[in-house]
């Protein structure tokens, strides 16, 4: 009867760590990304995990990382079935995080790993969310500086919501924040917006930019005017106030213009003149109907993609190195469906 328990090599004193990266098309990224982030995760005093979130990506991505996966412990990959979008590309990678604080960080390397410990030290010290703002933006164009500046202060103008000046989606989030954050269940999904929804003890840290280290931007200026209104008119319905607004001065400027000329043509006798600024008046009152109808419209296809009730993205599935993961504590909470091991 003398049987002694063995317990298991793992430990649950230290915390888990897990960094969400969402990649599209990084293939020439990957090599440099595991490179520059395995040594700063082996500083670390903590338990970490890796959930890559391929976001459709056609060219070999998946392929690359399962090797690595077959080789290295603590990385996972969520293989979406077509291409989502990064803002649902990072709500897969949370939901499927199991870390006591998570990193979201792109696989480009434009948010810098080496930041990560100082990111952790400041969640030790007790703050749930840490933010990284950027003190500069090295190898982006004047134009998307100027754009991105003009943006931001746009949107705090508009919304309730205060989203910071400068920062992007490279955050800690402790497992509080994370689980506020996943109740939000709305699909269109502004993700800065939904972050600085939630609120809860901020710290910001400033960091340099750096440049893409490889490959290209997914984002062109389409795009970005597409991200933008999605922030503005998820965020705030002021536009909708705008509209209203413009209109009444557009009407009230008519009336006063009508009035003028009903006096004019009675105090001088004419009434045929004044085709040029009939056509002026009546495209401009056009024009404002028509933009009007849009921001209304803009929230009418909201309410409808909303209504649909879709799920924000679709897992095709899940790899893992189990053996190599059991290593690790394995605090799981979120527990995958569809594992497939390697
Ligand atoms: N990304 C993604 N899905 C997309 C587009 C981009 O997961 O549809 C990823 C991309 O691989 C990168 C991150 O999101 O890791 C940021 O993208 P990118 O560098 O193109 O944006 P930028 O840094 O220029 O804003
Ligand atoms: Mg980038």
């Amino acid at each position: 009867m003398n049987k002694r328990f063995e317990f298991p090599a793992v430990t649950f004193d230290k915390p888990l760590l897990s960094l969400v990266v969402p990649l599209y098309n990084e293939r020439p990224m990957l090599p440099l990304f595991f490179e520059r982030i395995l040594p700063v995760l082996a500083t670390l005093d903590l338990h970490w995990e890796i959930v890559l979130v391929d976001d459709g990506s056609e060219d070999g991505s998946a392929r690359f990382i399962r090797s690595v996966i077959e080789r290295t412990p603590g990385i996972r990959l969520i293989k979406l079935s077509r291409n989502f979008g990064k803002e649902a590309a990072m709500t897969a990678g949370l939901e499927h995080a199991r870390g006591d604080a998570v990193i979201v960080l792109d696989a480009d390397l434009q948010d810098p790993p080496e930041q990560i410990p100082a990111m952790v030290e400041c969640w030790q010290s007790g703050v749930d969310v840490v933010l990284m703002q950027r003190r500069s933006r090295a190898g982006e164009t004047a134009f998307k500086r100027w754009s991105a500046h003009l943006f931001y202060r746009l949107l705090n103008r508009t919304s309730r919501t205060n989203i910071p000046v400068d920062t992007g989606d490279f955050r800690l989030m402790s497992r509080k924040a994370v689980n506020a954050l996943l109740v939000l269940k709305e699909r269109n999904r502004y993700m800065k917006g939904l972050f600085a929804w939630i609120g809860m003890p901020t710290q910001v840290i400033q960091y340099d930019r750096e440049p893409r280290a490889a490959g290209e931007t997914k984002w062109d200026y389409p795009g970005l005017v597409g991200l933008a209104l999605e922030g503005l008119t998820s965020f705030s319905v002021s536009p909708l106030r705008w509209a209203t607004l413009i209109g009444l001065i557009a009407a009230s400027m008519g009336a006063v213009f009508g009035l003028w000329i009903v006096v004019k043509a009675l105090m001088l006798g004419d009434a045929t003149s004044g085709y040029p600024s009939l056509v002026a008046i009546i495209s401009f009152l056009g024009g404002i109907q028509l933009m009007s109808v849009g921001i209304v419209g803009e929230y009418v296809g909201k309410t409808y993609m909303e209504s649909k009730q879709r799920p924000v993205y679709v897992t095709d599935e899940v790899i893992e190195n189990r053996d190599a993961t059991r290593q690790q504590a394995s605090h799981t909470t979120a527990g995958a469906r569809h594992v497939k091991a390697v």
